[in-house]
């Protein structure tokens, strides 16, 4: 049970010229970098030049910091040429056996994936594929992408060319690295967009792809650029060559990751996700003002909000809510019982900021409400706050997921089934006011046609119209 969507994975590439040895490293640093979005386990493939072309990897249950606890785990992984991953899943795929990078070897190809993302109609490629006479070690998604990917470069001979027709193919989102036994590095990122990647270098001689811009500024390179949505690059040691392969009109970045995934350092298709979430703060404000004594962000994600929303109205900004680094782990473990003790354990309030105030708390999200109703209760009980106003920096969540977010199911979402006065009721608040959709799309500051908020209005831009119901039996039940 959690309150938060979770993003399931983060991915890291790199190609090297010199200094072979800080390939995998580098993608140790980059995947420490990705770890917010997700903890359950993690893995590195390398490629040595020389040794009969082959991939060599390690992967396990758990934090980077864990599963390559030993710095001679990647030593012996050697090479210039390496990729990560980093996955959240839940209990009913907690296994090493979908945690990725996910290895391909077989006669048609082979070759090391990591990928961030769902495919929505994988179940329909994988029977077609079954009935090429290829079989399945797993049930997941990647796998059906991998094979996808196989059998287009038997098909076609060509690397590139199986993954443009692969890209005519796959539905839903994908942002992804492959690394193949010729030393090739690819990313590519589906027509919409809906997974941020970036491209950047370092000193000219390594370029890096990574799904947030931290990650490449943390092994010491540049952004170059975003990974377009429906490009295609192909990196290896004279260089890159990208290649938009598909233009759709209609992209759909997920608005999810400028209010809450990606880091708040993030530069997502150009855009600073600090700057977009004092914008959402700033526009709270407009839309939802009162008198308060003081703003006080949820740890971490709504600090960003918090400030703006100071900053606009001119109520001054404190801490009022101390967070526990120390319980992180817990907070994610998908088997988690008893929300509200790890909540209690996580957050308590600053007495001395908010005894006899009245104050205004900033969040990012409200899901199911359970949080929310514990850390209005909380500021009052424990606190003695006087009055709590609750700004939501998102709008009403009323739909699921389907592009590759652990969600709750529909009927979970608190949005979905009730008015914002029964949330406010709900939580506790004095009042409660959300964003709404055009203040969120002006404070991202891209067009609505370039943004996904399929979980906001139900609206999903993909290309067959999702089949909900099957969707939320397959993907949707590793949600629960
Ligand atoms: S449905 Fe919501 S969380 Fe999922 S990709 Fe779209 S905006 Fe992001």
């Amino acid at each position: 049970m959690r309150e938060k969507p979770r993003e399931f994975c983060g991915i890291f590439g790199i190609c090297s010229r010199k200094h072979p040895e800080d390939v995998p490293h580098h993608t140790y640093d980059g995947l420490v970098s990705l770890q917010h979005r997700g903890q359950e386990s993690a893995g590195i493939y390398t490629f040595k030049d020389g040794i009969n072309n082959q991939l060599a990897g390690h992967k396990g249950m758990g934090l980077v910091t864990q599963v390559f606890s030993n710095k001679s785990i990647l030593d012996q992984l050697g090479g210039n040429v390496s990729i990560g991953h980093v996955r959240y899943s839940t209990t009913s795929e907690s296994s090493i056996a979908n945690a990725q990078p996910f290895l391909l070897d077989s006669p048609q190809a082979h070759f090391a994936l990591a990928f961030n993302g769902t495919i929505t109609n994988y179940l329909e490629i994988r029977e077609s594929l079954k009935s090429e006479g290829n079989t399945f070690q797993t049930d997941t998604d990647t796998e059906v992408l991998s094979w996808l990917i196989a059998s287009k470069t038997k098909e076609t001979g060509s690397y590139v060319e199986a993954m443009k027709e692969s890209m005519k193919i796959l539905d839903g989102s994908y942002s992804m690295v492959l690394l193949n036994d010729k030393g090739e590095l690819y990313a590519m990122r589906d027509p919409r967009g809906f997974k941020p990647l970036c491209l950047g270098s370092i000193n000219q001689y390594a370029h890096v792809i990574a799904s947030e811009t931290p990650a490449i500024e943390a092994v010491g390179g540049k952004v170059i650029s975003a990974v377009h949505p429906g490009e295609l690059i192909k990196v290896d040691e004279t260089g890159f060559e990208r290649e938009r392969v598909a233009n759709v009109q209609r992209k759909a970045l997920c608005m999810f990751e400028f209010v809450y995934f990606s880091r708040p350092d993030s530069f997502i298709d150009g855009k600073s996700v600090w700057d977009v979430r004092k914008r959402l703060g700033r526009f709270l404000w407009k839309l939802h003002p009162t008198k308060a004594d003081y703003v006080i962000p949820v740890p971490d994600s709504g600090r960003a909000a918090a400030a703006g929303f100071s900053e606009e109205s001119g109520i001054p900004l404190a801490e009022g809510l101390m967070k526990n680094r120390y319980v992180g782990r817990i907070f994610i473990t998908p088997k988690a019982e008893d929300r509200e003790i790890l909540v209690r354990l996580k957050l308590n309030p600053i007495r001395s900021v908010t005894e006899g105030k009245e104050i205004v708390v900033i969040d990012d999200s409200i899901v199911r409400s359970t949080t929310s109703r514990f850390i209005v209760n909380l500021l009052k009980t424990v606190g003695g706050a006087r009055r709590v106003h609750l700004r939501i920096s998102c709008p009403p969540i009323i739909a699921s997921c389907y592009m590759g977010i652990d969600f709750p199911t529909r009927r979970e979402l608190i949005a979905s089934t009730r008015t914002v006065e029964d949330i406010r009721r709900q939580v506790g608040a004095d009042t409660l006011g959300y964003m709404n959709i055009d203040g969120l799309v002006r404070s991202i500051g891209m067009p609505h046609n370039q943004l996904c908020m399929a979980c906001l209005t139900g609206e999903y831009p993909l290309n067959a119209p999702p089949q909900l119901e099957l969707l939320e039996a397959t993907l949707g039940s590793r949600t629960q």
